[in-house]
């Protein structure tokens, strides 16, 4: 996958990570969405091992593409 802002092509792998959510607000307290804003990649707490998020990042300008279409949002 060639990188959408620079052109160079990217590497493949995964953000491995615990709990995550991507949210329009900063959460100070917890990671559980309120209803009144809009979210994806809601990843509750991992059981046995990290998540592993398929994903690609950039070796020129260090950005993160993430599909985040199979996990938990409310953007439909
Ligand atoms: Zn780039």
């Amino acid at each position: 996958m060639k990188c959408p802002f620079c052109d160079t092509e990217m590497l493949h792998g995964y953000l491995n990570c615990g709990m995550a959510l991507w949210s329009e607000r900063k959460h100070k307290l917890s990671l559980l969405p309120d209803g009144k804003e809009k979210y994806t990649l809601h990843l509750r707490q991992p059981i046995l091992s990290p998540h592993q998020i398929e994903s690609f990042c950039c070796p020129e300008c260090k950005k993160l593409v993430i599909d985040t279409k199979d996990f938990e949002n409310n953007l439909d």
